[in-house]
């Protein structure tokens, strides 16, 4: 590698994703004039950055952008999750796979106990965003952190609401007015749920218009900023993040690398934000030399369970009124968490809901996903190697993750919830509901954990290292709190207060 050395903006933020691209979109809005240069390791997709697949306008180019989504791993998947059973006998999990994503294990080579093939992530401008399903739950009761306080809290929800454009106070379309008061009148109402977790209509980052449905993805938090040449925000793609560069207690830079030429050069700045996921923002952390006790520790996703429904035939019917209106794709119902009396949260979607290529789906059959908490220790983590390098020349990641006696109670519970569900709303496609497979929810967290102190954790609530006063982190890894809720509205939400905290400091304001 050459090194062509260096150059100084304001603030580089690593990561293209729906978090990277927040703090860009907060920052420049905050700081008119700031230089902010968006560090991304994948290739663009498409002219405007972190466009959705789903909003390209052919199949082809959807196919071509979903594979350059899969970085290294440019195997054509199905175009659907296809579930690879595990060897017989070797007593593993089964793997999900998925198109636009690549495992984890794919980055570097370990002995198979230390894999967790269903984890994946993806490398490309726009990050997961450019294909996730957009559903937006929030955090209820104590899913909610409390270190961040309640005002602050509500108020950061709202803004992650409205960067990710969804539309709230709309009515809901009549299939989903439907069967929300069908299972408010047998579940809700029969199990004593309090009124602020009854069942509605699922927040989805996604606008219906005439033309069609625009899913939400980070070019919508960017609104054309990193395209326009009146701002002074863009993005520098194929290009990898190695490390962080110190000075004492303070970052002055990060050290890159060109992918295509091989050049190796530092970038400096006042402010450094990493964003790459909750896996390689600790890589990159570790590789600086910044290995906090708590870094990788933590790590939990949700426990899973699917299954399909036909909807009873008077469901079906309004169905068929319904598709005529709306996209029901980006429609569904919100079965939401509630504690004790619903220690788990639940979406029911319409028509095969993971399937990219869909145009419309038919609205005869729904999805049910429930998904529970994880019990959080600090022994599932991300193990970080030293001495073995991935495909970047970085310290190779592998997992340690188990699923504990009160998971798999957990999981009972959920498949029991599921029939129950189901059978309130037609005839379930199979007795025994889909069990996922560890890490196949995508929903990443816990393994840079916000927190008082360095004692018992990675950053402070607005995302800072505790032990250094420049360097910030963000995304699902932040949340400490055991969720059913999916993450990213959540992690939206922080990094929105992580940016305006961090605009008030290079505007010269005070710390505290
Ligand atoms: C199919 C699918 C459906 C989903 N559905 C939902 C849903 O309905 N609701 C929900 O809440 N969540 C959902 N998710 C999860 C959601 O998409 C993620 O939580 C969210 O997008 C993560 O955003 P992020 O910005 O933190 O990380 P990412 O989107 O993972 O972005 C990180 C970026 O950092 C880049 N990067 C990594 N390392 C480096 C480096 N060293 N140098 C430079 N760049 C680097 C990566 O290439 C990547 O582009 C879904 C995900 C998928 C794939």
């Amino acid at each position: 590698m050459t090194y062509f050395g260096r150059e100084t903006i304001d603030v580089v933020v690593v990561g293209s994703g729906l978090v990277g691209s927040t703090f860009a979109r907060v920052l420049a809005d905050s700081v008119p004039g700031a230089t902010i240069e968006i560090i991304e390791a994948g290739s663009r997709l498409s002219e405007i950055s972190g466009l959705h697949v789903r909003n390209f306008p052919t199949l082809d180019a959807r196919d071509a952008a979903i594979l350059t989504a899969q970085g290294h791993d440019r195997r054509v998947r199905l175009p659907i999750s296809t579930y690879l059973p595990p060897k017989s006998g070797t007593g593993e999990t089964g793997t999900l796979e998925r198109p636009g994503l690549f495992s984890v294990s794919s980055l570097g080579k370990l002995p198979p106990h230390m894999e967790m093939p269903s984890v994946a992530m993806t490398s490309c401008v726009g990050g997961m965003g450019v294909l996730w399903r957009g559903s937006c739950p929030q955090p209820l009761g104590s899913e909610v952190s409390t270190l961040v306080p309640p005002e602050e809290h509500s108020d950061s929800i709202h803004q992650a609401y409205q960067l990710l454009g969804i539309p709230l106070g709309e009515r809901p379309d009549n299939l989903t007015a439907e069967l929300c008061s069908t299972l408010i009148t047998r579940l809700d109402i029969n199990q004593g749920i309090p009124p602020s977790s009854s069942i509605r209509a699922l927040p989805i980052a996604a606008t219906n218009s005439p033309d069609g449905t625009r899913w939400t993805g980070p070019d919508v938090i960017l609104a054309g900023i990193a395209e326009s040449p009146r701002s002074n925000v863009s993005i520098r793609a194929s290009t990898h993040c190695r490390k962080v560069l110190l000075r004492g207690d303070r970052a002055v830079g990060v050290e890159v690398v060109d992918l295509e030429s091989k050049e190796l050069y530092q970038i400096h700045a006042q402010v450094i934000v990493l964003a790459a996921d909750a896996f390689r923002t600790p890589q990159i952390l570790y590789n600086s030399g910044i290995r906090p006790a708590h870094l990788g520790r933590h790590f939990n996703d949700h426990l899973q369970v699917t299954l399909q429904v036909v909807l009873s035939q008077p469901l079906q019917e309004v169905a068929a009124v319904a598709s005529q209106q709306v996209d029901l794709g980006a429609q569904g119902c919100w079965i939401p968490f509630a504690d004790e009396s619903r220690p788990f949260h639940g979406q029911v979607l319409y028509g095969f809901q993971e399937d990219l290529r869909s145009e419309r789906p038919l609205a005869v059959t729904a999805g049910i996903s429930l998904y529970g908490r994880k019990e959080i220790t600090g022994d599932d983590r991300v193990i970080l190697h030293d001495t073995q390098r991935d495909i970047y020349d970085m310290p190779t990641i592998s997992l340690h993750y188990r699923w504990t006696r009160q998971d798999r109670k957990t999981i009972d519970h959920l498949k029991l919830s599921a029939l129950d569900i189901a059978h309130q709303l037609g005839v379930p496609s199979r007795h025994d509901p889909n069990v996922l497979p560890p890490g196949a929810s995508l929903h990443y967290q816990g393994t840079m954990r916000m927190g008082a102190t360095e004692l018992e954790s990675v950053c402070d609530a607005y995302g800072r290292v505790h032990t250094l006063s420049n360097v910030y982190v963000g995304g699902g890894g932040l949340i400490e709190t055991s969720t059913a809720c999916n993450p990213t509205l959540t992690a939206v939400a922080l990094a929105h207060r992580s940016a305006k905290r961090i605009s008030i400091e290079m505007k010269g304001g005070s710390k505290k």
